[in-house]
């Protein structure tokens, strides 16, 4: 944990309290027990989790400098990742959870009471299904995801979340470059527009990874997003 809290410092300038270091150990302990029995997520080494879960999950802020937003949601959170780090970090983050898949939204669940973490709310639902509900559109201040879709895809699960004047937010590997530029209509008809790509380099990680940071300029037309599996089956 002391390679982490360096790193975390070095590379993003978050000083991880005691308390901070407790909370992701005990999350590390809980997601490869959780792991031996249902299949979380293909990392299940403790360098994996710390660089590839924890450190690439800190990445987020330097999309959003100083002030972190008040109301984040993070679409296909897997077991979690990039929110519960993130709000472990900044513990005053209204924070929602979203996947569709039930174990995983379990073991959200679990992590939230486990360290009994505030204002944090988990739902079991699909990106398409919430993005229509009034709930849940256009509410957001950031939506983040990792790992979901490719971006032609994600754009239309994330940016009917975010308010106007808010911000999308895609973790991408070597990829993101490319996936933007194909991207860039379905972001346009969305109400989105690409502010910049931030490169992030992990340590003893060689693939290239990149912030995608989306400004929400214009609001989402009513008929986006589409039914759940039109998105990707259709993408814009
Ligand atoms: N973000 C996590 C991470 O980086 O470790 C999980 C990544 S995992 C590869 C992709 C997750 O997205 C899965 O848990 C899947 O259930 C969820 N997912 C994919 N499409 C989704 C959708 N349309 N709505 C909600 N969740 C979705």
């Amino acid at each position: 944990m002391e390679a982490l809290a360096r790193h975390a410092k070095e590379l993003f300038g978050i000083h991880l309290t005691g308390s901070q270091v407790v909370a992701l150990m005990t999350y590390e302990r809980e997601l490869l027990a959780w792991n031996r029995k249902y299949n979380l997520t293909a990392i299940r080494d403790v360098e994996g989790i710390r660089t590839k879960h924890f450190l690439d999950s800190f990445s987020c802020v330097l999309a959003w400098g100083a002030t972190p937003p008040e109301r984040l949601i993070d679409v296909g959170t897997g077991a979690g990742f990039p929110g519960i780090p993130l709000k472990i970090i900044y513990p005053s983050l209204r924070l929602t959870l979203v996947d569709s898949v039930g174990k995983k939204v379990k073991f959200c669940h679990h992590i939230v009471e486990k360290l009994k973490l505030e204002n944090v709310t988990v739902i079991k639902a699909r990106a398409e299904e919430i993005g229509q509900t009034e709930e849940h559109r256009e509410r957001y201040d950031w939506a983040v995801a990792r790992a979901v879709a490719r971006m032609r895809v994600l754009a239309e699960y994330l940016l009917p979340l975010v308010r106007v004047g808010g911000v999308a937010l895609a973790q991408k590997g070597e990829s993101g470059p490319a996936e933007v530029h194909a991207a860039e209509r379905a972001i346009q008809v969305l109400g989105g527009h690409v502010r910049h790509l931030v490169p992030v380099t992990l340590p003893g990680v060689v693939e290239e990874r990149y912030l995608i940071v989306i400004d929400k300029i214009a609001a989402t037309p009513p008929a986006y997003p589409r039914r759940p599996g039109v998105p990707a089956r259709r993408p814009l």
